[in-house]
């Protein structure tokens, strides 16, 4: 079986040579655990923060061990109640092909009711960000114009859509190129979007949004961040979700120079983590398969094939080359 193993701390952009594709043997189940044969797993930006020593809200991968993330596969062998050979399960520990997982930490997944990449996006971890960080997050209510940011990628995407779908009077979404910024418009229903990268963020967003925003879904941080406290409006609000821009900086990167339009405004900025959020699961889950079920939702995956390319795909994602869910396919 191989497995990913972060072998050096990047400095800035991460650099193959900071990884190292090995083997490992595959053994039998202790007690409580299955074996997983994994079919997919998710690359993340936030496995980016992992990578350096330092304290955050997940700790750091360590050196020469197996990376991990989500994953879903299939149950090979079990040593625990509940759990069957052939079930499917999502768990934790992706980044390799077979994974020996303590049962409590294996959730059974159905392939009948959606493909089993789906529950690495639309309907896994970046699908609840987006929802709780729109609805309770964000305060979104009917009638608001919402901006968002990466809004090609996995959270934005379903970001801007469900806001469409419980009544935003205007969505403005920002990507980081014309296939995409098309995409958004054309397939998802956004109101307006640009190319961040075809000019200031600032105009095109006053541009697409002459009467203001309510809601800002940030994804990017920077110089959209600046340009979303800009267009706010009154008791406007932010979801700080993500800040891609700046997850490869090498020295602090400087905040929104307009900061000081937070008092006139009376803006409030929220981070967000969407671990806190698990409650709403149940909701989202009835909510989005509803939406999927209709059509109302649609959603992409960029799937790169074979354990091997595991670093390239999530370097890929760093450079913006999946549209929607990036995921690295062992099917
Ligand atoms: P995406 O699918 O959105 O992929 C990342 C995208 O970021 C790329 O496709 C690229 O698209 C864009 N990007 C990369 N660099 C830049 C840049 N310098 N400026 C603007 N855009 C850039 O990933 P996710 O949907 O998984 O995650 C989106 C954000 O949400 C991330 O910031 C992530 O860290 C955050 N997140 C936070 C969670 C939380 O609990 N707080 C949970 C899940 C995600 P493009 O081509 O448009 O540049």
């Amino acid at each position: 079986s191989r497995e990913w193993h972060l072998v050096a701390r990047p400095h800035g952009w991460p650099k193959a040579e900071d990884f190292a594709l090995r083997e490992a043997p595959v053994t039998a189940p202790g007690e409580g655990r299955v074996l997983v044969r994994n079919l997919y797993f998710s690359v993340d930006p936030y496995m980016r923060g992992r990578m350096n020593d330092v304290k955050s809200y997940t700790p750091p991968f360590k050196l020469d061990h197996p990376m991990e993330g989500g994953a879903v596969g299939e149950v090979i062998a079990s040593n625990a109640e509940g759990l069957a050979v052939g079930d499917h399960v999502l768990h934790g520990l992706g980044w390799r092909e077979y994974a020996d997982v303590p049962a409590e930490h294996a959730v059974k997944v159905d392939a009948s009711l959606a493909p089993l990449s789906a529950y690495l996006g639309v309907l896994g971890m970046t699908g609840l960000t987006a929802y709780a960080g729109l609805f309770e997050v964000a305060s979104f209510k009917e009638g608001d114009v919402v901006f968002v940011s990466g809004a090609a990628g996995a959270v934005g995407s379903q970001v801007g859509q469900m806001a469409k779908l419980k009544g935003a009077s205007r969505v403005i979404g920002s990507a980081g190129s014309d296939e995409k910024v098309k995409l958004l418009v054309e397939e998802y229903g956004f109101d307006a979007a640009f190319n961040y990268k075809n000019g200031p963020v600032a105009e095109q967003l006053r541009e697409a949004a002459p009467d203001g925003i309510d809601v800002y879904f940030d994804n990017v941080g920077g110089e959209h961040l600046e340009a979303a406290i800009s267009s706010l409006n009154l008791h406007g609000r932010v979801t700080v979700c993500g800040m891609i821009a700046q997850y490869n900086a090498t020295e602090p990167t400087p905040g929104p120079r307009n900061l000081a339009l937070v008092i006139g405004k009376r803006l409030r900025i929220q981070g967000m983590l969407v671990g806190d959020h698990a409650a709403l699961q149940p909701q989202f889950v009835q909510d989005v398969a509803g939406w999927l079920a209709s059509g109302e939702l649609k959603y992409r995956e960029t799937f790169v094939e074979g354990i091997e390319n595991g670093f390239d795909a999530f370097t890929g994602l760093l450079r913006g080359e999946n549209t929607g869910k990036m995921i690295v396919s062992l099917a």
